[in-house]
């Protein structure tokens, strides 16, 4: 491991503090309260991440016969949810955020936290390579007996020329406030003399890209901070806003039921925000964002003053490393088995974002693999035309030819149908019964666990549970097999909301039951009112919201 400065080099082992020079220790600082018991040496575990896994993981974990230490770059856990809230000053900041010290504080097991990064895991000496966040960025090495990675993931670009110089993010606390600042600073500059009307257009013209539920959460939320609170601070520049929502997909809110989708674009339209569906972002530069119709594949220009990208996530480089060690290369995603421990390993666990969305990216890629085998477009394969797309997938996907050898699933032409349409049964018959087993059980793991802060939290107290019971199961050797047998994680859906903005929201709760409407959004706030990490956030949050409804939003620039 190359390190900027050797002598800054530090080793974390068995809760205590090492520095060493070039690989020789120098000095040895261990915290007393840190420790193991005598004659009772505690396992170690690493938690990698304060999101909505790793902080889950940690409020659940009881058993004191372990030690663990916390590495991540931020020092509190963000309730996401609300970020959308953030960017328009709905709620402040620093009302959804608690920090990790005040959460961890537990009376019996042993948690130190360490603000930094962890930049390399190295699975075979088990060990994950840190470097300190703070200016120093002091590097150091933490051993593990345990590692539970909760690392989330980043935004995913696609590579699209001019995206990372140009557009904002909404994926961290910083990038709420940053989206804030700058739709004020549009605001401002447009009002300022001596601009030409089409400057004053283009400075008011907001684009978010992705009709996700983050995307169409965030225009809801702009076109009510500029309807309700900025028209009246800016009466001579009002007529100047537009909002626009490109999605490259048919509709907004795909995963959601289509009664839902389709209230959300008729409400989006009344509303006058600038919907365009079937229309991909090529490139974007300083002042403009390219489209290209999908249909038409007509490339036209919108000039914009700030843009806010939202089109999904992808993996992290050190997740991506770590694959690679692991035999997971040729994956796009870290691999998980139904215990949450990451496959081809013994002691290392994978959660959240970090472990799930790109499940649900294998799934996307095996129907567009099924798209592209059927040449003639014909919504059916040929025998010959399902082999070469089966060889396609088992090459960039080897659970999958794992899977075909169980031979245990049952609805593969469901799964086609659902991928490309009708599909005649005569047409597959070759391959059915394999093919049954291998995607059918990798569609269930895609559809049940989408990327959303609810399986990350489920995950973390599931995978907690399994760490209290972890002795237990030790000591008596029919504990584990009852245990796996009865105890493989399990995700509980519990529902899912679309704020839509004018104090509407869209829900779609378990049992596809849907409800849309006024009532829904008191709902909605009930329930993130519930959810809240603490007694402290959910009384700041409930204070903004009432503030907000007898003040209005803030739109100083501080
Ligand atoms: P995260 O919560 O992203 O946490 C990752 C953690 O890892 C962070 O603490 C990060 O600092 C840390 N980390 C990053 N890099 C490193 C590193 N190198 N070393 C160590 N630590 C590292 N889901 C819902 O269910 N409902 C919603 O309404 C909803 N709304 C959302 C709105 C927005 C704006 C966003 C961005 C997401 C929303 N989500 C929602 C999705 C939800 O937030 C994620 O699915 C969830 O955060 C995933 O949890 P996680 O713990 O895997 O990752």
């Amino acid at each position: 491991v190359s390190s900027k400065n050797p002598l800054l080099f530090t080793h974390f082992s068995g809760g205590g503090l090492v520095a060493y020079s070039e690989g020789n220790i120098l000095s040895s600082s261990p915290k007393i309260d840190e420790l193991p018991e005598a004659g009772n040496k505690k396992k170690r575990v690493v938690v990698l991440g304060t999101g909505w896994a790793g902080t889950s993981f940690l409020k659940n974990l009881k058993n004191s016969s372990y030690d663990v230490q916390v590495v991540s770059p931020r020092n509190y856990f963000a309730f996401t949810p609300l970020l959308p809230s953030v960017t328009v000053g709905t709620v402040e900041a620093r009302s959804v955020v608690e920090p990790i010290r005040n959460i961890v504080k537990k009376k019996n097991v042993n948690v130190n936290f360490l603000e930094a990064e962890c930049y390399k895991i190295d699975a075979k000496n088990k060990k994950v390579y840190c470097r300190s966040t703070q200016d120093e960025k002091e590097e150091f090495i933490v051993d593990y007996d345990y590692l539970v990675v909760a690392m989330g993931a980043r935004v995913n670009t696609f590579n699209t020329p001019g995206v990372e110089e140009n557009c904002l993010y909404l994926k961290e606390v910083e990038d709420a406030l940053k989206i804030r600042r700058s739709v004020i600073d549009c605001f401002e500059k447009a009002s300022l003399p001596n601009v030409s009307e089409d400057e004053r257009k283009r400075m008011l013209q907001f684009v978010v890209v992705g009709g996700g539920p983050t995307g169409v959460e965030f225009a809801a939320e702009l076109h009510d901070f500029v309807s309700e609170d900025l028209v009246r601070l800016y009466p001579a520049v009002k007529d100047f806003v537009k909002i626009s929502l490109l999605e490259a997909t048919d509709h907004i809110l795909n995963m959601f039921d289509k009664r839902i989708t389709a209230f959300a674009e008729e409400k989006f339209h009344r509303d006058g925000i600038d919907l365009r569906t079937g229309s991909m972002v090529v490139k974007v530069t300083d002042k403009e964002i390219s489209t290209k119709e999908i249909k038409t594949g007509k490339i036209s220009t919108i000039p914009y003053g700030m843009a806010v990208w939202s089109t999904g996530i992808a993996t992290r480089p050190v997740v991506m490393d770590f694959m690679k060690q692991i035999g997971q290369a040729n994956r796009r995603v870290l691999a998980t088995d139904e215990w949450l421990r990451v496959e081809g390993t013994n002691s290392i666990y994978a959660l959240g974002d970090c472990a799930t969305i790109n499940q649900r990216k294998v799934m996307e890629d095996i129907s567009s693999i099924f798209k592209k085998a059927d040449k003639d477009n014909s919504g059916t394969l040929t025998v010959k035309e399902f082999q070469e797309a089966l060889d396609d997938i088992c090459d960039r996907y080897p659970q999958v030819q794992l899977y075909l050898k169980n031979k245990k699933m049952s609805n593969l032409v469901d799964l086609l149908k659902e991928s490309k349409g009708d599909v005649a049964k005569e047409s597959i018959a070759l391959n059915v019964e394999e093919f049954k087993s291998a995607l059918s059980q990798v569609d269930s793991q895609m559809k049940n666990l989408p990327a959303t802060a609810q399986v990350a939290a489920q995950q973390g107290s599931y995978l907690a549970d399994c760490f209290n019971r972890m002795d237990e199961c030790e000591k008596h050797p029919e504990g584990p097999l009852r245990f796996r047998e009865s105890g493989r994680h399990r995700y509980k859906h519990l529902g899912q909301f679309a704020p839509l903005g004018g104090e509407q929201t869209a829900a779609q709760l378990p049992g596809d039951w849907v409800s849309i409407g006024h009532s829904t959004q008191w709902l909605w706030y009930s329930v993130y009112a519930s959810k809240q990490v603490s007694w402290r956030t959910r009384s700041l949050v409930v204070s903004d919201w009432m503030r907000r409804f007898i003040f209005g939003r803030d739109s100083s620039q501080i």
